[in-house]
């Protein structure tokens, strides 16, 4: 196993939960890679030998971004539908369908070329793991390729039949949950880690959503919930009562909501290019933080509702128009997106977690905030190697 020893860092972000400041940042610093995984970090001039060596030259290193949220496997684009709702149109669910169609007559390599450049757009902007979602397939053979395609970019295969209940089954909500709880999931669950439900007004009901993420659960897959979006509503309050990992986008809380995710410690996701793109108002990430909730931010990436890659730009608008800190910010898009896919592995720089990280052309990782729209990651590791 050969070893790396990256130098003249100005300042590195570890995340060390045992070292008191929220990011255990070290100043002057260096890091050994051996492998796939970080072996060493700490004061440059305590660093040991390595087989090569990198001077920085005085660049941040932070680790990668985890991006918790995103769907990734459609075709097409919904250009015309953004500049729309530009021009005044609400966001509604409902668009959900111009990409299912869309997604379905593409072809499998179609399909797989579009995840291969959205995770390239993604690595360039220092995003080292990605959760991927399926849901604009929607039929049992279609749900069960996208996840096959997520599968070959990500461990984090997120199961969504429950995006929207489709054209052919509008009249037929309840067959729909039906397929999606029994054919599909059957077809489905074994590329996926994770079971998903959009529970809104348009999408699924408390009572629908529960069945879909329990029978998920009952074939080994781990929750996760789109809650609370668009108004106010139950989803918050089931991800908790089931046990979920995350409740994504809350941006709509009641006191009870804020409560019960502290109480539980579901991850909230906050998706704040979503708001961005759809001139929305942004969810209250002080609330939440203030009542000791974990807060993750994540893209949401999608052709829909916020078509963004950038987890820089999440940063930035966390800090600007929701009163995050820059280093309750980066803690979010790292830490934080590891907490909401239950991993430790990774959202850390310290010995044994994978060497997923990035180098910033800046001193230090407030400029993400300080400096928004500016490229600046000149490199991305992941597992060690550079990509
Ligand atoms: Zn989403």
């Amino acid at each position: 196993m050969t070893s790396l020893l990256l130098t003249g860092i100005g300042s590195l972000v570890t995340n060390d939960p045992a070292r008191s400041e929220l990011l255990g940042e070290i100043r002057d610093a260096a890091l050994v890679i051996e492998g796939s995984k970080v072996a060493w970090v700490g004061s440059r001039r305590d660093a040991p030998a390595a087989d090569s060596a990198l001077d920085l030259g005085g660049r941040a290193v932070i680790p990668g971004f985890v991006d918790s949220h995103a769907h990734l496997v459609f075709a097409g684009d919904r250009a015309e539908e953004f500049a729309a709702r530009m021009s005044g149109t609400p966001y509604s669910a409902g668009g959900i369908r111009t990409t299912v169609a869309a997604t379905r007559q593409a072809t499998d390599e179609v399909l797989t070329a579009n995840v291969a450049r959205l995770v390239t757009e993604m690595r360039r902007q220092g995003t080292t793991t990605v959760e991927i979602k399926s849901g604009y397939g929607l039929t049992v053979a279609d749900e069960a390729r996208a996840l096959q395609i997520a599968g070959q970019f990500t461990e984090e295969t997120t199961y969504l039949g429950a995006h929207v209940v489709p054209a052919e089954f509008a009249d037929d909500p309840a067959g729909y949950v039906a397929l999606v709880t029994g054919p599909m999931l059957e077809a489905s669950s074994r590329h996926a880690k994770w079971v998903d439900v959009f529970v809104e007004r348009g999408a699924f009901d408390e009572d629908q959503a529960r069945a879909i993420l329990t029978a998920g659960q009952g074939k080994g897959l781990q929750a996760r919930v789109h809650a609370n979006q668009l108004g106010e509503g139950p989803g918050v309050q089931l991800a908790c009562s089931v046990g979920a990992a995350a409740a994504d986008h809350c941006t709509y809380l009641t006191d009870v909501d804020v409560d019960a995710l502290a109480s539980t410690g579901v991850v909230a996701g906050l998706l704040p290019a979503v708001e961005f793109s759809t001139r929305s108002p942004y969810p209250d990430a002080r609330r939440l933080l203030d009542a000791g909730v974990t807060v993750a931010l994540a893209t949401d990436c999608n052709p829909g509702s916020g078509y963004s890659s950038s987890m820089p730009l999440c940063i930035a608008l966390a800090v600007r128009e929701m009163h995050m800190t820059p280093a309750e910010a980066l803690w979010s898009a790292t830490a934080g997106g590891a907490a909401s896919l239950r991993r430790t592995d990774i959202g850390r720089l310290v010995p044994g977690a994978r060497a997923d990280l990035a180098v910033l052309d800046a001193p230090s990782y407030i400029h993400l905030a300080y400096r928004p729209g500016v490229p600046l990651v000149t490199q991305t590791f992941v597992g060690g190697r550079p990509v």
